[in-house]
């Protein structure tokens, strides 16, 4: 018999973000960053069977979408590595699963839809085999799989520490309005590429507020929007200039823009519903692929066929 899943695995932005110059013993920058999950989502439908060959097999595919030629459809998929790191862990045996990823989430955008696939994947095979590994289990395949996949597994708001996988969660529910700038799709800017131009940075920005207090703001509800900090951002920019022209775009007309993550798409925090429709006017009229998000205080969305 076939069993069938479909998992909604959200985007993050990073509302603050700082990388220090200290190094970690496995080389990642000393982060700190407080993430936010947002309801943009990737569809990833599962359908499992069983086969008669002992190693269970993992086939995927990526729905049509304006980037999904960049999406590779075999080991260095984070989805496909997530569903053999599954397999292996479990030693489930003469299993098919096929995996579609219908892709919202911009390639390379600094939205971590790789990460989150991957997390979704051990989420989706988890429930779909009736739980056989915990909740600790499943977070330390996360961290094999990258830093910030604990954070997708998780969701809602979070503080990250270490190489942004120590976290703590901001039982918050804010009430934000995001306007995300979607880069082109021809625009791939890699973490590695980012990280390597901060490095050579003589002087890297620094914060308007430490993160305490940026989290304190937070959590009395008041306004972070002027406060969203990227130690990141100046590299990004100096990588790529439409991510200067999104940000001019957005702070010419009284907003303040950040990159997410290692960009290079951009958001604001816009005061309300109205506004945030006005700068999507604005930023369409510039050329501008932009879209409405609010944030979202879990992670996966799953539907059970
Ligand atoms: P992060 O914010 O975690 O740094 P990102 O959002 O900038 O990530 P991704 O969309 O995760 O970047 O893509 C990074 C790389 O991972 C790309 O080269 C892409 O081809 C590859 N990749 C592997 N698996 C996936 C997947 N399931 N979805 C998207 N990209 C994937």
């Amino acid at each position: 018999m076939t069993k069938r899943l479909s998992v909604f695995t959200p985007a993050k932005i990073n509302l603050y973000l700082q990388a220090y110059e200290e190094k970690l013993p496995d080389d990642f920058h000393r982060l700190e960053t407080v993430y936010q999950t947002i309801d943009l989502f990737d569809q990833l439908s599962f359908e499992l069977s069983s086969i008669t060959e002992k190693h269970s097999e993992i086939k995927l595919s990526v729905s049509p979408a304006p980037q999904s030629h960049l999406v590779p459809l075999d080991g260095r998929n984070l989805a496909y590595r997530a569903a053999r790191l599954f397999f292996d862990k479990t030693q489930i045996t003469h299993k098919k699963i096929n995996i579609n990823i219908a892709k919202k989430i911009p390639v390379s955008g600094g939205l971590a839809g790789g990460s989150t696939n991957s997390a979704g994947t051990l989420y989706a095979l988890n429930y779909l085999f009736g739980e056989p590994l915990e909740q600790e289990d499943l977070l330390r395949l996360c961290l094999e799989l990258g830093s910030d996949v604990p954070f997708c597994f998780l969701g809602g708001t979070m503080l990250g520490t270490g190489r942004g996988d120590l976290l703590t969660r901001l039982n918050l529910s804010l009430d934000y309005t995001f306007v995300l700038v979607f880069p082109p799709s021809d625009l791939e800017l890699s973490s590695k590429q980012v990280y390597a131009s901060f490095d050579e940075l003589n002087k890297k920005s620094q914060p308007e507020i430490k993160i305490e207090k940026f989290m304190e703001i937070l959590l009395t509800k008041g306004d972070v929007s002027k406060y969203l900090f990227n130690s990141l951002e100046e590299a990004v920019i100096h990588l790529s200039y439409w991510v200067e022209t999104a940000k001019s775009a957005i702070d010419s007309r009284g907003f303040t823009s950040l990159v997410s993550g290692s960009g290079p798409s951009v958001f604001t925090i816009a005061p309300n519903e109205m506004t945030a429709r006005q700068l999507l006017k604005q930023l369409a009229n510039d050329g501008f692929k932009a879209s409405i998000h609010r944030p979202i205080d879990n992670s996966f969305q799953i539907i059970v066929h």
